[in-house]
């Protein structure tokens, strides 16, 4: 049997309307769908009838399954002469695993693609009317992961390089992390008073929004009860939300056309 297809889809951030042109018409075709928690779920009426749906939503203190089962599922179905779709928040390859899975494809010979996604590093800030540049304000951006593995002695994060080096910082994972973020950066040499914010369901009707400074970010998070996924946005560019914030989401109408023709 010639063996199937796996493509890796990024479903974008939230909103169902951000996944691409090509990642839609890769989920109408599939087999197999397996997807992520942290996906717009009004993109599985997509799905095509009688298409196998597999949940294998990863949310924290949720039910999970393990990596390796999600990599063997893909391999099997895949096997099998199926065509699958492996629907991932965001983009597939900016954390997710989505490295891992594709290994794990390529190891076992079966063939792959990757269709990238709009990342919610980049919708959830601009949802926020956060651009992460700005000719007078920023001119560089990384996107951190705010999760290190806990049984590392040392955090892969070169916290100077990230609090001296770059204009703005995108904290993914983070949420559960602000108060050791946050002082992190300070302890390195980013000032206290730095704009921050974060961003909680950004592009979806539950987006929230608390804007501080890097000192307060994380009191001001839990005073407003935010709970993930959200990220976290440091930098200058943080106090454009207050000219540019456009994104209203109680009208977030999940219509084909914008909620300002009204
Ligand atoms: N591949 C994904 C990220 C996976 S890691 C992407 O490109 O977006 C999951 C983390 O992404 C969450 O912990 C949270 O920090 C962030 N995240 C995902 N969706 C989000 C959203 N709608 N609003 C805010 N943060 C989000």
């Amino acid at each position: 049997m010639s063996p199937g297809l796996v493509s890796l889809v990024g479903a974008g951030p939230g909103d169902p309307e951000l996944i691409t042109v090509k990642g839609l018409r890769r989920l109408r075709a599939a087999d197999v769908v397996v997807h992520d928690a942290l996906i717009g779920h009004e993109l599985l009426d997509e799905c095509r009838p009688g298409a196998e749906i597999v949940d294998a939503g990863k949310r924290a203190g949720g039910p999970t399954r393990p990596q390796a089962w999600i990599n063997r599922l893909l391999v099997e179905r895949a096997r099998a002469g199926l065509y699958v779709v492996r629907l991932k928040g965001g983009d597939p390859f900016v954390f997710g695993r989505g490295g891992e899975e594709a290994e794990a494809l390529q190891e076992a010979g079966v063939p792959w693609e990757v269709v990238p996604g709009v990342s919610s590093a980049i919708a959830a800030p601009a949802y926020a009317g956060i651009p992460l540049t700005h000719r007078s304000h920023a001119a560089s951006f990384a996107v951190v992961s705010g999760h290190e593995p806990a049984d590392r002695e040392e955090s892969r994060l070169r916290w100077q390089a990230l609090a001296r080096g770059i204009d703005t910082l995108v904290f993914l994972m983070g949420t559960g992390r602000l108060g050791v973020i946050s002082a992190q950066l300070i302890a390195h040499g980013r000032a206290a008073e730095t704009p921050a914010a974060v961003v909680r369901w950004g592009t979806t009707v539950e987006q929230a929004l608390v804007v501080a400074t890097l000192g307060t970010i994380a009191a001001a998070v839990s005073r407003a009860g935010l709970e993930p996924p959200a990220l976290l946005v440091v930098g200058e560019v943080v106090g454009l939300h207050a000219a540019l914030a456009w994104f209203d989401p109680s009208r977030a109408l999940r219509v084909d056309r914008p909620a300002a023709a009204d």
